[in-house]
Formats: structure tokens, sequence, C-alpha cells
């Protein structure tokens, strides 16, 4: 079954304690689309783009099986540019600047074939464009959105009408805090819950992922890697690829989401072994299905 993702479509520069790359390909909604290609080849891309967007980076992702027809290029704009850097152990990152460009004014419009498209992923983005995403949708089966620091301060009224419209959220740590304003993570998300979302799924990087639901908790490892080359995108890489594992085999149990999670560790393992999606480029599908059968082992007791 096919995927629809809206997200980000950008141009990042990314410092590390020993690197800088500037305008490499990046964006949630790349980063999740390519993710989620692993596992399915219908994956439909919606996002906004400038005049300055290289042509390389869109074939690349044409090259991926990836549906660019929900990809606008606006022919007088520029495109959405982030730059970050991380500290000495990759755990704290600042945000050196966000300028949204074209996505201010972009109003995204389905194309007729992605209307009843049944999984939507709603990467990172503005609340109001991803809510105007799930009015277009005509039959869709799971809704997961993610979120981040940025919306919850700028836009938090529409923020809320969307999680009262989704199936799951997605978010880290302390986005949930920051969301909630607890200082528990349980509290945080029991009170994430109360918003709307059937299940909540918390990241917390190194330390894998938890799943909340009023009646269910689990705990996803994170693949342990000793090099760590650039984190950007992991958390948009786990979605993906949870998405893609979910819409491969068509279910939504508890036991798929459970396995999706380990699926979206692994892949974004992979992400963050090189700058922007330079890794994916080469990885074959059984090396994830190595490194899911190694964390299964790791987590059995
Ligand atoms: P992550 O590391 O999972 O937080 O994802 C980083 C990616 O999200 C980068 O490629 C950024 O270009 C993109 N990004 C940064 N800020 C935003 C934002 N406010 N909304 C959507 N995407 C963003």
């Amino acid at each position: 079954m096919g995927i629809l993702v809206v997200g980000t479509v950008t141009l990042d520069t990314v410092e590390t304690p020993s690197e800088r790359v500037e305008d490499v390909l990046g964006g949630s909604g790349v980063y999740a689309a390519v993710a989620a290609s692993f596992f399915r080849r219908d994956i439909q891309l919606v996002g906004v783009i400038g005049a300055d967007f290289p042509d390389p980076y869109t074939d690349f992702l044409e090259t991926q099986g990836i549906d660019l027809r929900g990809l606008k290029r606006v022919d007088n704009g520029k495109s959405f540019r982030w730059g970050g850097r991380y500290t000495q152990d990759f755990n704290v990152r600042d945000t050196l600047f966000t300028e949204l460009n074209v996505i201010e004014d972009f109003q995204p419009v389905l194309p007729e074939t992605y209307k009843d498209t049944p999984y939507l992923f709603l990467a990172n983005n503005s609340p109001v464009l991803q809510l105007s995403i799930i009015e277009q949708a005509t039959n869709p089966k799971l809704i997961v959105c993610d979120t981040m620091d940025f919306w919850i301060n700028e836009e938090r009224a529409a923020l809320e009408a969307l999680l009262a419209r989704v199936d799951i959220l997605v978010l880290n740590d302390s986005e949930a805090l920051l969301l909630t304003g607890d200082s528990n993570l349980m509290q945080a998300a029991q009170a994430i819950l109360r918003y709307g979302p059937k299940r909540v799924i918390i990241k917390k990087g190194e330390h894998g992922a938890i799943s909340v639901t009023e009646s269910s908790f689990f705990t996803a490892p994170a693949y342990p890697l000793t090099q760590v080359t650039d984190p950007t995108g992991a958390g948009d890489s786990f979605a993906g690829g949870m998405m893609g594992y979910l819409a491969s085999i068509g279910d939504t149990s508890e036991e798929a989401i459970r396995s999706a999670m380990v699926y979206g560790a692994v892949v974004a393992s992979f992400n963050i072994e090189d700058f922007s999606i330079n890794r994916q480029k080469d990885v074959q599908f059984s090396e994830i299905s190595s490194r899911y059968r190694e964390l299964q082992e790791a987590s059995h007791f």
C-alpha cells in the first residue's frame, strides 16, 4: 500500500566538530521518503523547492523510485535552508538558522493520484500545512505526524488542532517535554495522548524510542554505533523506515508497530553514518535485515 510523505525538502548546512558541509540535500520529507523507499517503491513526496534547488538532488530522489509529482518548484523562489551545529558528543544540536523561504506561502494541493493513498506521514513541517493535507486525503488508513520545537513554539494552536486528527505522534524526548511542560517523560506521553493521538512514539536518540498508548508500552533499542558522522535526519529516517515497513505488510497492529520501530531504528542507524543521504545511496536491504536481526537478538531475554 502506498505512502504519502509530506515534509520539507531543503538545502542544509551542517557543522560537526570535524567537518562542515553546505547546501547538501536534506529536509524531513527527503529523509523520510528515502527511508520508506527501502520497503516500497510507491512513495509520493509532497513539498516545495525554489529555483536554486540542484537537479541532481531531485534526480537522486527519482532514482529511488520516489514520485515527485507533488513536489512544487517555485521559479522565482528560494529553497528552505537550515543550518545546524553539533557538539562533541552529538547529543546537543544548535540550530544556526531556519530560512523558511518558499514554504512560507506554500499551500499544497494533492495531485488526484495522491488523494486516496492509505499511509500518510506528515513529516516535520508547519502544522497548518500538515492539517491541510489531512483535509484533502480521502482514504487514510494510518496518519502519523512528527513535529519539533520550532513549530511547538511558533504555531501551537494549529499543532493542537493537528494532534486531534492523527493516529500517531512521533517526536523527540525534549520536544515531548516542551509540548506538555512536564519534566517526566511518561507523564508527558500521557498528556500527549490527551491531545488526541492514539499512540505517541518518543525518540530518545542513541537510547532508542518508546511507544505509549493507553494500554501498552514498548521500548525499541537504537542500533549501537561506535562512529557517528552526522545525526541530522535520524528522526525522520526512523519514522520513514517505520512507515515503509507498516505499508509493506499492510498491518497497523501493536505487534507490527513494534517491528516497524525496530526497522526505523535500523534505517536511522545507516543515516547517521554519513552526511545528508550519502550512506543510504549504497545500503542494500540485506544489510537492513541483518541489523534488524542483531537488534532482535540483543533485546531478547
Ligand atoms: P532531524 O535531525 O530529524 O530533526 O531533521 C533535520 C532535518 O529537518 C534537516 O534536514 C532540516 O532541513 C529539516 N528541518 C529543520 N528545521 C525544520 C523545521 N522547522 N521544519 C521542518 N523541517 C526542518
